[in-house]
């Protein structure tokens, strides 16, 4: 099947409207992709006709509310394929989910114990384990990266040991778009029985995943970088493994019973969930993934490659412009600079011209270190996107030169 791009861009209400007086040209999604008109509608009319606080009330508004969040969980449980729908816990985004299990983690992690992370890493699959080790004695170890913008395999196997008591990496890049051998990661490491956490921030708005078959531990995920609201997210653990850590934090719903001598947790996914939750943005997520999934993400990712390709080719063919990441494995993520011209003077003129672009290290300022650069220009294709617009980037970076050439 191919992709309608003209029905898919009318899905899209953000899309079609002029940013200083030129037609919008949106290739910030890594950041944050747009949203399809039913997960706006979907917002809207809970907050409309059905919002009621969930799991505590006898009345039906109440009881309606809570079916609606439950089975988005089941919606979330089946787009990847998780065992239970316990095992879905709903977050903030992708740091919350990681901050949840890192937090867990310091009642696991003893001095001398090692964190395995990689140089690739956004900047919140570092820090909250630096805070946990800090916290706890243990050490962060990190696999490098090659000048492509891949992980060093051999590099990674020798850090694997027997102090490795987790190894926490991303799924895809979103600084350089290398998409990782993370299947090769898990294997060697349950082969010394060592838990993997995935960051899916960058891997779940480009194609399917499936926890099952890639047998990790832990997944985070973003709402707003799949196409859904913003404030909602996802952390799928294994059961036995979300039930060994501690709940992250304290409150209503988190509980059984409570009294000033002891409080009994409540069981999954409820023990992470303590408070009032985003219901509209669960639901609005939910929507979300009804919509990428009824168009296809083996769709979605083969029309993705196509602007990949197409783009990669017309930025190399600008003299002058260097791409950083070219792995052989990438998804639809270009990262450049132009010889001589600093990035916040080329995402300045692109926006002059409605393109936007990101510009800056991307919250991954040990790449940067790798590369020995400021940061990078960003171009972030998803679905909703044309060659016709990646034209005009091509045009607006050769006026970018001829300013400031
Ligand atoms: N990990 C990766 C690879 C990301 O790209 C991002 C956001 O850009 C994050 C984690 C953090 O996501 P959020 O800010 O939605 O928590």
């Amino acid at each position: 099947m191919k992709i309608n791009i003209e029905k898919i861009r009318k899905d899209f209400p953000v899309l079609h409207q002029e940013v200083n007086g030129k037609p919008l040209v949106y290739f910030d999604n890594a950041a944050s992709t747009q949203k399809p008109k039913v997960v706006i509608d979907r917002i809207a009319n809970y907050y409309a006709n059905e919002h009621s606080n969930i799991h505590r009330g006898v009345h039906s508004l109440s009881a309606a509310a809570t079916e609606e969040y439950e089975a988005a969980r089941k919606t979330v449980q089946a787009h990847l394929n998780a065992t239970h729908d316990h095992e879905i816990i709903f977050t903030k985004g992708t740091t919350d989910g990681i901050n949840l299990v890192a937090n867990g983690f310091r009642s696991i992690l003893k001095e001398g114990d090692e964190v395995l992370i990689s140089e690739l890493e956004h900047h919140s699959n570092i820090v909250p384990w630096q805070m946990a080790c800090e916290g706890t004695g243990a050490k962060l170890k990190v696999i490098p990266i090659n000048d492509q913008g891949e992980w060093i395999m051999e590099e990674f196997h020798n850090l694997l040991s027997d102090r490795t008591k987790l190894v926490a990496v991303n799924h895809v890049s979103n600084a350089l778009g290398t998409i990782n051998p993370v299947e090769e990661v898990i294997h060697a490491a349950h082969s010394k029985n060592i838990p993997v956490l995935l960051d899916g921030a960058q891997a779940t708005p480009h194609m399917g995943v499936n926890v099952q078959d890639l047998d990790c531990e832990f997944y985070a995920l973003s709402g707003h970088k799949l196409f859904g609201p913003t404030g909602i997210g996802v952390l799928y653990g294994k059961e036995d493994w979300l039930n060994k850590l501690p709940p992250y934090q304290g409150g209503g719903d988190m509980i059984k019973s409570v009294s000033f001598e002891k409080t009994t947790y409540n069981e999954l996914p409820f023990k992470f969930e303590a408070g009032t939750p985003n219901i509209a943005g669960v639901l609005g997520l939910k929507s979300a993934i009804d919509y990428v999934t009824a168009i296809g993400l083996d769709v979605i990712a083969e029309y993705e490659q196509e602007l990949l390709e197409y783009g990669t080719e017309k930025l190399s063919q600008i003299e002058g412009s260097k791409i950083y990441g070219t792995a052989k494995n990438k998804a639809s993520v270009i990262s450049f600079l132009l010889e001589g011209i600093h990035p916040y003077d080329t995402g300045t003129i692109l926006d002059k011209l409605g393109i936007a672009v990101r510009t800056g290290h991307h919250c991954t300022e040990p790449i940067m270190t790798r590369f020995g650069i400021p940061g990078t220009v960003r171009a972030s294709f998803a679905f909703y996107n044309t060659k016709e617009e990646i034209d005009k980037l091509y045009d607006g970076i050769l006026r970018v030169k001829k300013m400031f050439g």
